[in-house]
């Protein structure tokens, strides 16, 4: 049982250092492929190669974004749409006819046992959307001997699973797996377990047949030749990819001279997304593979739906407050842009640095403001919002605003007052606000919750003892807002601002 899990663990390895021993494909799980490309083709050839859904076919995608338990280390959501364009752009450059969409929200797990994935993934299963593509990005996947994956995909669990490095525009990955997941193999079928071509192994020319696999010493695939005539029973048994030995070569001219079967020297697609060649040569997916891709999502009945893609203007949204450049109070600072026609979501980062990476806050907001409490005082911050929608990802983020906090927030000036705060902020809809204050002596005073418009709303006096001072405060039958908590004392006023949320 545990080789099993193994085996499926390791079936899709794509890219990986290639420094390292190659990758190994499991028999199982290459069988489970293998028998749906099988009736993929057959489908095919009996509707003479046209495949039922015609037209643009949007495809949902669910991304999981594991972090570990106390919720760091998660993969920025930043690089996920990243990932969610380069993806389309692939789909979209190769006219495959299928795009991708975020499925709903992403989930959050926060859970160190998935995040260092081990061999056995099965706890991610029942956290799999029942109607969408599932990727699980991770921080890491167990090594299972000198093999480490950047990512695969398990047929049997119907699932991928991704290192948060791999994800992003810059990696090849992601699309490489999605054409695993609607049924390709690698185009050097067979050999996945070979450790690649080489010739003491595997002589040149090679044999009739890829090396037996060594978790399961009997199972071979015939070798594909070159000039094509075995391909239908060969190799990735996809006749317009030419022959593969597994080789993994970085650069994108193949030059080995290792001989098909018959002594022709066989010329790979180094740029086929399904081969091991590096991501800068991996562009392109055939014709034949673009039908399989097709004929497997149009048998996959869960993943079918009307989604229609929303029209969103090409422009990042524009700030509005605070204004770049100015100082802001640490206790309560608001942010609000334009929103932008067509998106139905932002992304909205703060963060001590420019590069968005010192304590950063990020928030997925379906309306274009936000706010927050409790900043560090003396600090300078920055901030930035991207639109979206479900299938547009791709738009630009605004350039930062940045803003420096007040050194002199949430003291007093009054007297006898010291600092003083207000919890939760914001509060939940007739919810009582509590008061902390600190008074050097006691004093007498009014404490009020005043309209941003400056209209006093209700007010009560109140006897200030020396020392720290806890108030509950009603909020009940005010409306979602911002409001101050104004007191008056000693022919001086404090104020501080809060929200009651919607
Ligand atoms: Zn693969």
């Amino acid at each position: 049982m545990k080789l099993l899990k193994l085996i499926i663990l390791l079936l899709i390895i794509p890219i990986f250092g290639f420094g390292q021993n190659p990758n190994r494909c499991g028999t199982i799980e290459l069988d489970l492929l293998t028998e749906r490309l099988k009736r993929n083709k057959q489908l095919l050839s009996e509707n003479n190669g046209v495949y039922s859904r015609g037209g643009d076919k949007y495809i949902p995608i669910k991304f999981h974004l594991i972090a570990k338990d106390d919720g760091v280390g998660r993969v920025s959501e930043s690089k996920v749409f990243s990932q969610l364009c380069a993806l389309n752009e692939f789909y979209a450059n190769n006219n495959t006819g299928v795009q991708f969409y975020l499925s709903g929200d992403f989930e959050y797990h926060d859970n160190s046992d998935l995040y260092f994935l081990p061999s056995d993934d099965s706890a991610l299963v029942p956290l799999k959307s029942p109607t969408a593509v599932n990727v699980f990005i991770v921080s890491s996947i167990e090594n299972v001997g000198d093999i480490s994956p950047a990512g695969y995909y398990s047929p049997s669990d119907d699932m991928l699973v991704m290192l948060k490095g791999q994800v992003g525009a810059s990696s090849t990955t992601l699309q490489h797996e999605i054409g695993h997941y609607f049924s390709l193999p690698h185009p050097f079928n067979g050999w996945d377990f070979s450790g690649g071509w080489n010739l003491a192994d595997h002589g040149n020319p090679v044999g009739v047949d890829s090396p037996p696999n060594p978790f399961f010493p009997y199972e071979t695939v015939p070798n594909e030749k070159q000039d094509g005539s075995n391909c239908n029973f060969a190799g990735d048994y996809i006749c317009d990819t030419p022959p593969d030995y597994l080789f993994y070569i970085s650069n994108c001219n193949y030059t080995g001279g290792v001989m098909d079967p018959d002594g022709v020297p066989v010329d790979p697609d180094e740029t086929n997304v399904m081969s091991y060649f590096g991501d800068n040569c991996t562009n392109y997916i055939s014709p034949d593979q673009i039908a399989l891709v097709n004929t497997d999502f149009d048998n996959r009945p869960e993943l079918h739906n009307n989604f229609t893609p929303m029209e969103i203007a090409d422009m990042a949204p524009v700030l509005l407050v605070p204004e770049n450049n100015t100082n802001q109070d640490a206790s309560f600072v608001a942010f609000d842009w334009d929103e932008v026609p067509g998106a139905t979501h932002y992304f909205f980062e703060l963060s001590r640095s420019p590069d968005f990476t010192l304590f950063p806050i990020r928030r997925i907001l379906t309306t274009s403001s936000t706010f927050t409490g409790g900043l560090l005082e003396d600090r300078t911050y920055y901030w930035r919002v991207k639109a979206f929608n479900a299938y547009e990802t791709c738009l630009s983020t605004t350039p930062f605003y940045t803003f420096t906090t007040d050194v002199m927030s949430g003291t007093s000036t009054i007297p006898s007052l010291g600092k003083w705060r207000v919890d939760p902020n914001p509060v939940a809809q007739n919810e009582d606000i509590q008061l902390t204050l600190y008074a050097k002596k006691a004093f007498d005073g009014e404490i009020a919750i005043v309209s941003i418009a400056g209209q006093t709303l209700r007010a009560m006096p109140y006897r200030f003892v020396a020392g720290t001072n806890t108030i509950s405060y009603a909020t009940e039958g005010l409306d979602a807002g911002m409001y101050l908590v104004s007191i008056q004392a000693e022919n001086a006023r404090s104020n501080q601002k809060f929200v009651i949320a919607r």
